[in-house]
């Protein structure tokens, strides 16, 4: 007898958990392309850049130098060691080698710390607008997402005096990343200071300090909530390759952590996927040695394409706009336009269904703010090139100007 799979068969884990939103996004607009319309994709947050071609040699060479073995589960210690010489050098941070996990993308990385750290029921406060991916992967490890939002003069960052207001006993957690994505805003010294305050008188609390976007910053100033040594031991700071070395696909992020936290994250990789592929972490190891100089040119594009895209929007009624100090997105409120129609009369309720009229009516692809813990916005990704960003908005502006706001 034939089995017949339903949703049922499937654990409640994993019909629990939602497919992140970024990547059906992109899914959809990928759909609509192969249909033969032009799409522009805004959705995915990538990137537009190869990675420099002296990365790319370092990974040739390791082919031809044998690296085609498993890897030590933590990482290469060549490259552990370049990481914590890399904190040091750009962040003041001191670690030792024994502090980093080198993982499959900073995407494990995260995960690997929250499955650490995080017990059924126990709560984690999650700084919204966040990245899709931290709520579900506190649901995976069966905690309860606590999300904390700032206003959005303040650019959405939460304050200390909030985040104090929200702690309880059982908040074992606090997930932010700075620049953030979605809303491109920085956390400066000083409000990192104050929330380091906070953090120091709840023992029980640790932090994930997602730094992945640190190279994208468009005010200067990067600082890192570790830097506060009274709380030191219990913050994680998060990284990768992606964004700064437009790395994407090679899929290399770390930790740095104290060494109980470091080893329950290899244990925790041994299990699932083993050491990252040995000729990604050669190719990582040549970034590191290669300073920031390749980063800074592609910044300058991001800046670039940010005014831009600002320019743009600055005449799109009901749009609000944060202007991002880091990162490569813009991230609208647009829920001025919750309850008008479309000229078929579908009322468009929710952020959702806008992103949805804009991919099928201008065809641009963006993120719906649901999935940030904003519903009330939606994310584009301002990492495409100039002509595409200028002829994406000029669609929007005519797509929104068809619907009737009541
Ligand atoms: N954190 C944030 C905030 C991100 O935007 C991303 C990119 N998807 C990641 C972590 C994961 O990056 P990766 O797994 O590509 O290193
Ligand atoms: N950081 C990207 C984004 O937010 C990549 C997609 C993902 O990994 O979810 O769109």
């Amino acid at each position: 007898m034939p089995t017949t799979l339903t949703r049922s068969y499937l654990s409640d884990r994993i019909s629990a958990l939602q497919e992140s939103q970024t990547i059906a996004m992109a899914k959809k607009g990928r759909e609509l392309a192969a249909q033969g319309i032009d799409v522009i994709s805004l959705s995915f947050g990538e990137p537009d850049f190869q990675t420099p071609q002296y990365i790319k040699d370092a990974a040739k060479k390791a082919i031809d130098d044998g690296y085609t073995f498993y890897t030590p589960v933590p990482g290469y210690p060549e490259l552990r060691q370049a990481i914590a010489d890399k904190l040091k050098r750009e962040n003041n941070l001191d670690y030792a080698r024994e502090n980093i996990v080198v993982s499959t993308g900073a995407k494990q990385a995260l995960a690997n710390v929250v499955m650490s750290l995080v017990n059924p029921g126990d709560e984690v406060i999650v700084l919204a607008p966040y990245w899709v991916s931290y709520e579900e992967m506190v649901k995976l490890a069966e905690g309860v997402t606590v999300a904390l939002i700032g206003t959005l003069e303040n650019d959405y960052k939460a304050t200390a005096e909030q985040l104090e207001e929200v702690i309880t006993e059982r908040t074992k957690l606090i997930m932010y990343s700075s620049p953030c994505n979605p809303t491109g805003a920085v956390f400066s010294r000083e409000e990192l200071a104050a929330i380091a305050a906070v953090v120091a008188r709840h023992p029980q609390v640790h932090v994930l300090a997602d730094e992945i976007y640190e190279y994208i910053n468009f005010v200067g100033e990067h600082a890192s909530l570790a830097q506060f040594d009274e709380i030191k031991d219990r913050v994680i700071t998060v990284n990768g390759f992606s964004k700064g070395y437009a790395m994407t696909g090679w899929r290399v992020g770390y930790i740095a952590a104290r060494p109980e936290i470091a080893a329950a994250c290899e244990k925790m990789q041994s299990q699932i996927t083993s050491g990252t592929c040995s000729i990604a972490q050669r190719a990582a190891l040549a970034a590191l040695q290669g300073g920031r100089s390749s980063a800074d040119e592609m910044v300058e594009a991001y800046r670039r394409r940010r005014d831009l895209v600002l320019e743009q929007v600055k005449d799109i009624p009901g749009f609000r706009t944060p202007t991002p100090s880091g990162a490569f997105y813009i991230f609208p409120d647009v829920s001025a336009y919750f309850g008008a129609t479309t000229s078929d009369g579908t009322e468009i309720r929710t952020a959702t269904d806008l992103a949805m009229y804009l991919l099928n009516d201008a065809h641009v692809a963006a993120v719906t703010g649901e999935a940030f813990g904003a519903p009330n916005c939606i994310r584009f990704s301002t990492a495409a090139a100039d002509e595409k960003l200028v002829e994406a908005f000029r669609r929007i502006k005519v797509s929104l100007a068809k619907l009737a706001v009541s």
